[in-house]
């Protein structure tokens, strides 16, 4: 067995992974809000959760995966302020709450599938299927001396507990209320946090739930803590999210269950970093959002993201461009590439050293930049049969899952197939040389030397077509 290095929030350190239980990982990843389309940045949080199970599995680990499917609670503000997201993106679509909870659900469910994280795999409970449970949660909290009553509903005393803010050190001490949230007076201590909110009488809430305490919903944290403990029980190995959940959010699941339980909740914590559009944070107030949908609208493969979120380590904030979609599209269509039409079909044996040397990458707190430059070592080392490059591409790719196990020339074809010509003018220069060579020789009819420098620009990932008005060069 080698050994699992992964980086624990908890703690601030790279740690060797030991199982609660042998042979077995229970992991949660808290999961989307679904009033609207998972973003890019959504996106990576879960393709990184996906290369941790796989990761885990390639170990000979059993993984219990579950993501949580937050349809209540979320308000637009973490700060318990503010309106909740799904009741207001029904208002925004004047459509019923269950409508816009279906649809963000199932375009999330579509956009794992695209992104090929095997959804069968995982269990997503959701937040108002789960009410009775956290009802009890809040009960038990209430039991213990957790909670008090404000007049908008009952909140979690978190001066309670010495470890408050342990995850990531957070300084409660000098913590103050977000500063555009106003105020809430009737909390004793600016970090306490709402289990449940009373419905106000003027809101007329499409969700809420009869409780001990009055006619409400309950707060955003309280069903994370309330379902991992029902699916995965009181103390679990892996946690992850991205890093904006580190201060409120995380510190509030591990007040609430570590309460209730006793015992040391999660084992590893782990989270991405975020995702940057044109440098910025990605918000709708900017309006940079990159919905996966766009990406397939401009033509490009969901695994020429996957691929592209792989290129940088999940803990480094990663700026995403449409250049840099681009390359990753070339560089993945070159390995699909690659494997149809130059390994063949027939099985190789999986190579050792490349093998060995893959496992060390992953295993280090999932290395995945060093992973793919290895492929590219792999395809360029003449010393290895093609069939036995087949095999260990494949071998990787039951990790980093770039649908290397599904590739034919129909995706092959579906990579080249970015469907956005490109202008002679906005070539890269050595590029454009080529080309208008290429031109010349076809005027001169020396189609051997037009055909060699088609090849040519192809191998730099470029593909000529000849139309009537002259070439047009697209990226493959
Ligand atoms: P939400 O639907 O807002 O609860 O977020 C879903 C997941 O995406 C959470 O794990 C967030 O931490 C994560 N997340 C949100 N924005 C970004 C971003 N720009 N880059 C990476 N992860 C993000
Ligand atoms: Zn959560």
């Amino acid at each position: 067995m080698k050994p699992i290095l992964l980086q624990n929030t908890l703690g601030n350190k790279k740690e060797e992974f030991v199982p609660r239980k042998d042979g077995v990982v229970t992991m949660y990843n808290c999961g989307p809000t679904v009033y609207h389309y998972a973003h890019i940045g959504n996106l990576r949080a879960y393709v990184f959760a996906d290369v941790l199970k796989r990761m885990f599995a390639y170990n000979s680990y059993d993984i219990k995966q579950v993501i949580n499917i937050t349809d209540v609670g979320h308000l637009t503000s973490d700060a318990d302020e503010g309106e909740d997201k799904i009741e207001s993106g029904a208002k925004r679509e004047g459509v019923k709450v269950k409508k816009i909870i279906k649809q963000y659900t199932d375009a999330f469910m579509d956009d794992m599938q695209k992104l090929n994280i095997n959804i069968d795999e995982i269990d997503f409970p959701r937040a108002t299927e789960n009410i009775p449970e956290q009802i009890v949660f809040i009960q038990t909290l209430d039991e213990k001396g957790y909670t008090y009553k404000t007049s908008d509903g009952i909140y979690f005393d978190t001066s309670l507990r010495d470890d408050y803010g342990k995850l990531g050190n957070i300084n409660t001490k000098g913590l103050e209320e977000g500063a555009r949230v106003e105020k809430n007076k009737e909390k004793k201590n600016p970090t306490d946090f709402a289990l449940w909110k009373f419905s106000k009488p003027e809101e007329q809430r499409q969700q809420e739930w009869d409780s001990p305490w009055g006619v409400g919903f309950p707060g955003w944290h309280i069903e994370c803590s309330a379902m991992s403990r029902k699916l995965l029980g009181n103390q679990i190995d892996v946690h992850t999210g991205g890093v904006d959940h580190i201060p409120v959010h995380h510190n509030n699941e591990i007040a609430q269950t570590e309460s209730v339980t006793g015992k040391q909740f999660v084992n590893y914590w782990m989270h991405n970093e975020f995702i940057t559009v044109d440098g910025q944070k990605i918000a709708k107030s900017v309006g940079n959002t990159v919905f996966l949908k766009n990406v397939i609208d401009k033509g490009f493969s969901p695994l020429s993201l996957r691929y592209w979120f792989l290129t940088a380590h999940y803990r480094t904030q990663s700026n995403f461009t449409w250049e840099a979609l681009e390359g990753a599209q070339t560089a993945l269509f070159k390995l699909h590439k690659h494997f149809v039409e130059e390994y063949g079909a027939k099985d190789g044996e999986v190579n050792k050293e490349y093998k060995n040397r893959f496992h060390e990458f992953i295993n280090d707190d999932l290395d995945t930049p060093k992973a793919i430059a290895l492929i590219w070592d792999l395809t360029k080392d003449e010393g290895i049969p093609k069939e036995d490059k087949r095999s260990t591409l494949l071998e990787f790719d039951k990790v980093l899952g770039l649908g290397l196990d599904h590739s034919n020339k129909k995706l092959v074809d579906l990579l080249s197939g970015r469907g956005e010509k490109l202008e002679l003018g906005k070539l890269p220069k050595t590029i454009k040389v080529l080309v208008d060579e290429r031109e010349k020789a076809r005027k001169s009819k020396d189609f051997e030397k037009a055909d060699k420098l088609r090849d040519k620009l192809k191998e730099k990932g470029y593909e000529i077509e000849d139309k009537e008005d002259g070439p047009e060069v697209s990226v493959l």
